[in-house]
């Protein structure tokens, strides 16, 4: 059961404080008592995949400052060593494994690397991803078969690697990043649309087979963000705009934003919460 740190609980440290507004810092050990026991990443391991990048680096930096040791799984070195080196800098635990997940031998050789760098992880985080956008009619056959590899099937055969053995320990966490398009034909990206459809059936399904044993599973649906992988929009001021009119906040996403999600769905917090999607959209999906 949870038991609350009441400022009697900090008294004693509150005293060795030098100084004189005891009660002050007292009350303030209280609530980091308390949010400590909600968020706490503390001893846990996580494997972020496009870790290295605009959604997926937030959210493994978030993950690695509430208390997990990452591991950042995607192709590129480079961007792989500065985002692991900036964490660890910052006092983090990181490492980083390079890796083509559209490649099914490939993800299980992440996998095994992944699992060698703090032990098996307790928490995934699936946020690698492409997005093609020929019209639905000229989609060659490789560029779908490319989405659905890294969007679907990567997540997959990962969930299966891990899934199981956090289902054996009893606790786990497994993040699906999705899209709009898993709900909406949107920007003429069919092909990516399906693959994310899949993704979040996909969170679904592992709940199904996990939950009853300690592993949550759901997803996270940005709205529009800026980031690499949507360059091309946003580099044109007039489709960022209209983007940002479709929020109810007035803007749209940044990468920080998905910081306070990753938390609460890899920690304590979110313990009865499985098989759902959490938009970060400043409520595009709402309108
Ligand atoms: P991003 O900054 O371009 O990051 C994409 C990440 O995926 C990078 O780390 C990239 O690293 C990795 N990746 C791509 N292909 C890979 C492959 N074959 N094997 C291994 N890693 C691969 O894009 P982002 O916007 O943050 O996207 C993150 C996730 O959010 C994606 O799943 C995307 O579908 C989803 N999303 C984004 C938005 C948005 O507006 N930005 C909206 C909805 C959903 P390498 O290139 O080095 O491999």
């Amino acid at each position: 059961m949870m038991t609350f740190p009441t400022n009697d609980d900090f008294s004693a440290d509150a005293r060795l404080l030098p100084c004189p507004r005891r009660r002050a810092y007292g009350k303030q050990a209280c609530v980091i008592g308390f949010l400590t026991e909600l968020f706490s990443l503390e001893g846990r391991v996580a494997v972020v995949t496009g870790g290295s990048s605009g959604i997926g680096e937030a959210m493994a930096s978030a993950l690695a400052f509430a208390g997990a040791k990452v591991v950042l799984v995607a192709r590129d070195p480079t961007r792989l060593s500065s985002a692991s080196a900036a964490l660890c800098a910052a006092g983090c635990a990181a490492a980083w494994v390079s890796a083509d997940l559209s490649d099914r031998r490939e993800v299980r050789r992440a996998a095994s690397a992944a699992a060698a760098a703090f032990g098996e992880p307790d928490i995934l985080v699936n946020c690698a991803g492409v997005n093609l956008r020929p019209p639905l009619a000229a989609l060659p056959e490789d560029q779908w078969d490319l989405m659905l590899a890294v969007n679907l099937t990567a997540p997959f055969l990962l969930g299966q690697r891990f899934g199981p053995r956090m289902a054996d320990r009893g606790w786990g966490r497994i993040i699906n990043v999705t899209s709009q398009q898993a709900e909406r034909a949107f920007g003429n990206s069919g092909g990516y649309g399906v693959s994310k459809g899949g993704m979040a059936a996909l969170t679904r399904s592992q709940s199904e087979a996990w939950a009853s044993s300690g592993v949550r599973v759901n997803s996270v649906c940005p709205g529009f963000v800026a980031t690499p992988l949507t360059a091309g929009v946003s580099s044109d001021p007039a489709r960022s705009a209209a983007l940002a009119a479709r929020t109810m906040i007035g803007r749209n996403g940044e990468p920080a934003d998905f910081a306070g999600v990753a938390v609460f769905l890899a920690s304590p917090a979110s313990d009865y919460i499985t098989g759902q999607t959490i938009y970060v959209d400043g409520g595009f999906s709402a309108t």
